[in-house]
């Protein structure tokens, strides 16, 4: 343990004294920050407008069924979302679907500030369905369509001024991602997801209702969809819109720096230049290790975890806070 403690002084102290060691690709040590969670290939994220009723009744049963995740752009001023309240407010938020902002009633407005208001009731109302999450927090923002240009008087960099005031961050653009409009078929949409899987991409598709309400998805079409989903899971990180956008952001700010000790310890800093007050999530490093080190410890603060390497890597999380991570043979 002694000998454990001093490998890890002198690593911490080769880390912050900026003397970062260079290794060849397949050098024990060398680290890479994957380009999603968990190294899948890509980030899919399934969203869902309008808080439909079949939202309710069939989207989030399937989904729960399944496993999967999706994010949700809600209208809590709409008679629809009313009809659900109980569902919108705590149900579906307790159940850890992500809640978006997609304006209060989707209405539009007479004046630049009534549109500010459509925005910021949004967010009050999803802060009231969510008092045990961090506030403020980035909420992801779903520009609402079919709305009449008299009825959404803002400009573009107003626009995007109060999206920032309200730390929110906007979709991809709802063409080509729609359900029922880019896509019919579950085939279809299929073949958006190996698409992302073959360009490494963040990818998502919008739908309105599912089995009912608007712009129709058959409920089979749907279902065709998500167990394709759960069959490509090994490549797809499904996830929601927020916790891919802040991934995407740290890792892009991300900095790695690798120290080997003796090739008894190796030790990496990670750290991003993304604000840690919104972008908390942990990222995913692959470390190639000794070919001897079958299963090792990774120790980064009070988080303290075994991995057992693959092909000579181990895949793990870690905050990118430049709090040391030392790992180890097991
Ligand atoms: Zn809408």
């Amino acid at each position: 343990m002694k000998h454990i403690t001093t490998c890890v002084a002198i690593l911490l102290f080769t880390l912050t004294g900026n003397a970062t060691v260079t290794h060849a690709a397949d050098a024990p040590g060398t680290t890479r920050v994957a380009q999603w969670k968990g190294d899948k290939a890509c980030a899919f994220i399934l969203m869902f407008d309008d808080s439909c009723i079949s939202d309710v009744k069939t989207v989030v049963p399937e989904l729960t069924k399944r496993q999967l995740t999706g994010t949700f752009y809600v209208n809590p001023g709409s008679g629809h979302y009313a009809a659900q309240r109980k569902a919108w407010e705590q149900e579906i938020p307790a159940a850890g679907f992500e809640l978006a902002n997609h304006t209060f009633t989707h209405r539009g407005g007479d004046t630049t500030a009534d549109i500010a208001k459509e925005v910021t009731a949004c967010n009050d109302a999803i802060h009231a369905a969510t008092p045990n999450l961090p506030w403020p927090r980035l909420v992801s923002y779903g520009q609402p369509g079919g709305i009449k240009p008299e009825r959404w008087p803002i400009t573009k960099e107003q626009l995007a001024d109060v999206l920032k005031e309200n730390h929110l961050i906007d979709r991809p653009d709802f063409g080509g991602r729609g359900a029922m409009i880019a896509f019919k078929t579950s085939d279809q949409m299929l073949a958006h997801v190996d698409k992302a899987i073959a360009g490494h991409a963040m990818e998502c598709i919008v739908f309105h209702g599912v089995g009912g309400d608007w712009i129709v998805t058959p409920t089979e079409v749907f279902t065709g969809l998500l167990d394709g989903l759960v069959a490509r899971r090994d490549k797809v990180w499904i996830t929601g819109h927020i916790p891919a956008h802040q991934y995407a952001t740290e890792r892009d700010a991300a900095t790695v720096r690798v120290a080997v000790d003796d090739k008894s310890i190796i030790g990496v800093m990670l750290t991003t230049t993304a604000d840690p007050q919104f972008y908390d999530q942990p990222l995913t490093l692959v470390t190639r290790v000794p070919a001897d080190w079958k299963t090792c410890t990774v120790t980064q603060g009070e988080t303290h975890g075994t991995v057992a390497a693959r092909d000579g890597v181990i895949t793990y999380d870690a905050m990118p806070s430049g709090k040391p991570i030392v790992i180890a043979k097991k």
